[in-house]
């Protein structure tokens, strides 16, 4: 590889050339079946025809004017995107970690508008926020904080799921004006909490008059079954944020605001220059399009539920197998011990995971994977754990 790149990755020793659906094709030839989408990214698979086709006619057109103009396309996706949500308004980033900015401005200005000048923001152990200054802060990794300090204020951590450490916070902590939690934890080992968690969550930011807000970059468009892993639970967020998988590779992302956090910032109070570009806006109207006809949250839903009860038969009774959890296409495989070189072992077998959390395999395969793609996924895979299982405790 390359000595110009900063060492920001320790990269695994392949490169694709090209895909198609859930297969890639490295520099050789070599074909691996993509359990991981580019972390939850290409939700669609490689190359989807209406992708290619939304990003090429859209290059012979425009790519980019500003948002000091009126840009009909992020209006549209806008407009398609709140409704989906039943939420009110939006504003478009390129990143997670720009749209997980916005939702920590909104709080800290919402917060003062209402005469708290040193607000605070409720953040969970575990949890994954992203790589800027603030969002790192928000993250419950001390890895990803490291060397970074002083770190960004106004964060008051608790352990993921625990209802009541939210509730002290809210006895004990009269600062606080919004709480920030993922559905269902991804970079922190696919951790799923209890099924009215959200909910609670809900109730308590109404009766305090705090911000709700889901970070969705990893759960939402179809992956966890619903569009929004939140709708699970009938619940609305003030604030939720997208990446991801909205643009299946394009870089777009959003922060949907809803109630009373949908008019907080006025004008001069945030921006970008790319954010919400036609070229963006047209790929993400495509995927949302795509998603829809090709009913793609039932399919991550079923496709789900088959892995999870295909990995239990797999792995039944396997020492060191110690939980297999999941929603839709969200799944976690938990072992006994650190298991990252399983990457490489199933790189070699021509397949793409990851491990996350030290001991958690995560797989986010696409959604168009096909019920013999998910055979061949759970085969490959159970036997290279069983054979790293065994190996490991001789
Ligand atoms: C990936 C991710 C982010 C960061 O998104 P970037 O586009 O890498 O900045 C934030 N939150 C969650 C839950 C994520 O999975």
């Amino acid at each position: 590889m390359s000595s110009a790149l900063m060492a920001t990755y320790k990269r695994l020793p392949v490169s694709f050339e090209r895909g198609e659906g859930v297969w890639l094709w490295d520099t050789e030839g070599k074909r691996y079946l993509d359990a991981l989408s580019g972390i939850a990214v290409c939700g669609l698979g490689h190359a989807h025809p209406a992708i290619q086709k939304a990003i090429c006619d859209q290059a012979g057109k425009l790519l980019h004017t500003s948002n000091l103009y009126e840009i009909p396309l992020q209006e549209k996706l806008g407009e398609k995107l709140v409704a989906l949500a039943g939420m009110q308004k939006i504003f478009f980033s390129n990143s997670g970690a720009e749209a997980n900015e916005a939702a920590i401005k909104i709080a800290r200005m919402h917060g003062h508008q209402k005469g708290i000048t040193n607000p605070a923001i409720v953040v969970m152990e575990k949890s994954f926020h992203g790589r800027t200054l603030a969002t790192l802060s928000a993250t419950g990794n001390r890895k990803v904080q490291a060397g970074f300090e002083p770190l960004v204020q106004g964060f008051v951590r608790i352990p993921f799921g625990d209802i009541d450490s939210l509730k002290n916070v809210a006895e004990n902590s009269p600062n606080v004006v919004a709480v920030l939690v993922e559905p269902i934890q991804g970079e922190g080992g696919i951790n799923i909490p209890a099924n009215d968690y959200l909910k609670q969550i809900r109730k308590i930011c109404d009766e305090r008059k705090w911000l709700m807000m889901l970070d969705e970059i990893q759960t939402g468009i179809g992956r966890s079954g619903k569009f929004f892993s939140h709708q699970h639970q009938e619940i609305v967020p003030d604030v939720m944020t997208l990446a991801k998988a909205l643009g299946n590779g394009m870089p777009i992302g959003a922060c949907l605001t809803n109630g009373k956090a949908a008019d907080v910032f006025g004008p001069g109070n945030h921006g970008t220059t790319f954010g919400g570009n036609p070229l963006a806006c047209r790929v993400g109207l495509t995927v949302l399009d795509t998603v829809e006809k090709l009913d793609l949250c039932a399919r991550a839903e079923m496709l789900g539920a088959k892995l999870l009860a295909d990995f239990a038969d797999a792995l039944a009774d396997v020492i060191g197998v110690e939980e297999i959890r999941g929603q839709g296409l969200l799944i976690g495989i938990e072992l006994n011990r650190p298991c990252g070189e399983l990457v490489t072992l199933a790189l070699e077998k021509g397949l793409l995971i990851n491990v996350t959390a030290d001991n958690v395999i995560r797989l986010l395969p696409p959604l168009v994977m096909k019920n013999e793609q998910a055979d061949q996924l759970v085969a490959t895979l159970s036997e290279l754990i069983k054979a790293f299982l065994s190996e490991d405790s001789d």
